[in-house]
């Protein structure tokens, strides 16, 4: 089935007439954002407030050796006073933050932006009575609770670097973080309650600062009440402190170009880069792109479910949805507990207008039948969106029906860690989407699509290789931490004079984007170049089929041959008779090309922590070399792998 072939879903009449941005409008702003990037970022910077106004919008250079970004250069800002502080005159009794705990039977906080204010300066107090200065990092270690977002906040308003560690990081992780960026100071809670279980992030704590300086100091959030151990003289109890701290703390005066925050990537292809965001450029563009890509109005209830240890949560759960003076949910639990209804369950709770998930959450929900979404009224939503990876247009089309009714817009929007906001999405009462792809660019973004091989770049509309962007974004990252070097190399040397950004990608007719997965998971099948994430589509369309994961294998006479690990649905029992028609069930949806050489039955896929499949592992495994598995850390459950390994084609 080609792509191209894909009915399109416009928005509704009433959705574009109210949307901040429609199709003309679009087309204006985006013309108008590549002509003159300097004018259309002049005025869009506007959308923060500036202590000392920029003079100079932007100044970039992409030459190999000498890469050096910068945004609003001049300007002097404070992002927590951009989040907090400006809003206090219209805003205070608004809800800033509405949390959920993973309890479903706790009561929800709602947090307005005056409690905000007041415990944003009382822990910036706290963070500067410990000796934390302008440019200090320091490492945050939470769960999904209003303290993360206090922490951040005041880390921005003293000036201080933040470094958000996944609280299901391992003690290992959590230690390297704290060593690569030389933190001062580690912000942990006793233990963290998610899915009815507790992780003993204190105890986690104390095992990482074994293997740290032993000047780095220990916040800790009394969050449970559980019993932990306890450090003379290095850990502090926040809570206690903040009590007795002032509520009043000025807003340090940055540059535009302080970094606000260093944050690990998750590690789905190798050791973990340490990315810069800086505060100016960074803030201006979560909030723009939070405002127009969910296309958010004054008073929506905003839900992003990722965590605040992914740039997601980052952009779009705190410094996006504050900027603009949201109302932003905060979910410390996860999307099966107590049971898999507790999405719709809170969206009706709290009358969620745009609801922003992941794919992987999509397909393990769809597993479990329609009823737990029926249950619920889920008539507030607005819009819906995804990200993380591409999403299968079997898991689109279901977000679409039976979540959205077919009433929402659903925004696919591409990016990373390293762009600080959405590159490729549609804007959702401009742009109609088809299912699976993140169509169009944001403002001011320029997609090229480079031919792998000599990194020309490709200019007929249809065509198909490797991802790029020429020119900057004020959310582009500005350098690995402590290691500009490998910030060059990773990015910019491959294909000179563009940001490369390591994913293939298809542009069709309609000059829509369509990302086919990293590039490293391109396959050669006798010559024929192919995403994995196709073949993957074709096997989770079918029926039978929960999850599926796909890589190269090598293969004698086709050069690489395709090596596919399946998870089956809940009821269904492995066996030949339904390979054979997974098989015949690849060849018929794409082509005898694609048809799997193996199929493994997989009852779980390695995972990062973020839900995101670690194709490298698979790779290994499906290449018979399994001495060295690489960076394991960001691993969410170990013992997939050894499973996988032992039942694999070599083993078997
Ligand atoms: P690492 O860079 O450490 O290996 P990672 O790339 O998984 O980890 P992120 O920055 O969180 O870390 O993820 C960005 C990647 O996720 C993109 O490069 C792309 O491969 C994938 N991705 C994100 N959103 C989408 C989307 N809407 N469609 C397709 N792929 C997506
Ligand atoms: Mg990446």
């Amino acid at each position: 089935m080609s792509n191209d072939t894909i009915q399109m879903t416009r928005p509704s009449e009433d959705f574009s007439a109210n949307a901040h941005i429609d199709r003309t409008r679009y087309e204006e702003l985006y013309a108008r954002s590549v002509e003159d990037p300097v004018g259309f970022w002049a005025e869009q910077g506007k959308v923060l407030d500036w202590i000392e106004p920029y003079t100079q919008v932007k100044k970039t250079c992409f030459d190999f050796g000498r890469v050096d970004i910068k945004w609003y250069a001049d300007g002097v800002l404070n992002v927590a006073a951009n989040c907090i502080d400006r809003h206090l005159a219209r805003r205070s009794l608004q809800t800033a933050i509405i949390f959920e705990p993973d309890d479903p039977d706790a009561p929800a906080q709602h947090i307005t932006y005056k409690e905000l204010s007041d415990k944003v300066n009382r822990f910036a107090n706290v963070l500067l009575s410990q000796g934390i200065m302008r440019g200090d990092r320091v490492v945050i270690y939470l769960p999904m609770i209003p303290e993360a977002a206090y922490a951040m906040l005041a880390c921005a308003r003293i000036g201080a670097i933040h470094s958000i560690v996944f609280a299901g990081f391992s003690p290992d992780a959590l230690a390297n973080r704290i060593n690569d960026c030389g933190a001062k100071l580690v912000i942990t809670a006793d233990t963290a309650p998610r899915g009815g279980k507790r992780t003993p992030l204190k105890a986690n704590t104390d095992a990482a600062l074994l293997h740290c300086s032993d000047k780095v100091r220990c916040l800790v959030v009394k969050h449970t009440g559980d019993q932990i151990s306890w450090v003379q003289g290095r850990d502090v109890d926040v809570k206690y402190l903040m009590e007795h701290a002032s509520p009043d703390c000025p807003p340090r005066p940055m540059n535009a170009e302080d970094p606000l925050f260093i944050l690990y990537t998750s590690g789905s292809t190798g050791r973990p880069k340490g990315v810069v965001h800086s505060s100016g450029g960074y803030l201006a563009y979560a909030a723009l792109t939070h405002k127009y890509v969910f296309d958010y109005h004054d008073g929506d209830i905003f839900w992003c479910t990722a965590d605040v240890g992914w740039v997601t949560g980052h952009s779009y759960i705190v410094y996006g949805p504050l900027a603009n003076g949201a109302t932003t949910v905060m979910f410390e639990g996860v999307p099966t507990y107590p049971d898999a209804g507790r999405f719709w369950a809170v969206v009706e709770k709290h009358r969620v207008n745009q609801f922003y998930t992941a794919p992987t959450a999509l397909r393990s929900l769809m597993g479990q039948g329609n009823d737990w979404v029926e249950t619920y009224d889920l008539s507030s939503l607005k819009l819906l969106g995804t990200v993380g990876e591409p999403i299968n247009p079997e898991a689109w089309n279901w977000y679409n029906e039976v979540v959205g009714k077919g009433n929402c817009p659903i925004v696919d929007t591409w990016w990373q860690t390293e762009t600080g906001g959405h590159l490729l999405t549609p804007l959702p009462g401009a742009i109609p989407t088809k299912p699976g792809s993140a169509t169009l660019p944001f403002f001011g973004v320029q997609p090229v699509i480079l031919d792998p091989a000599t990194g020309e770049e490709l200019t007929e509309t249809e065509t198909e290789g490797v991802l790029a962007i020429r020119d900057s974004w004020p959310g582009q990252m500005r350098t690995v931490w402590g290691d500009h070097e490998r910030f060059q190399e990773t990015y910019f040397q491959q294909y000179k004079g563009y940001y490369f950004s390591g994913d293939g990608c298809r542009r069709d007719a309609d000059g829509y984007y369509w990302i086919t997965g990293r590039v490293d998971d391109v396959i050669n099948v006798s010559g024929h170049r192919m995403g994995t994430a196709e073949v993957e589509s074709a096997l989770v369309a079918h029926a039978k089929v929960a999850e599926a994961a796909v890589v190269g294998m090598p293969h004698d006479i086709k050069g690489q041959g395709i090596y596919a690990y399946v998870t089956l649905m809940n009821d269904v029992e492995p066996s030949d008779a339904l390979r054979a028609e997974l098989e015949k069930w690849v060849r018929t949806e794409i082509g005898p090309i694609a048809k799997p050489d193996f199929i493994q039955w997989a009852p779980g896929l390695p995972k990062t922590r973020s839900g995101k499949i670690m194709r490298r592992i698979l790779r290994k495994i499906a290449e018979n070399d399994t001495t060295s598995l690489g960076d394991t850390s960001t691993l969410a459950d170990p013992a997939v792998v050894d499973e996988l390994i032992a039942n694999s084609m070599y083993r078997k």
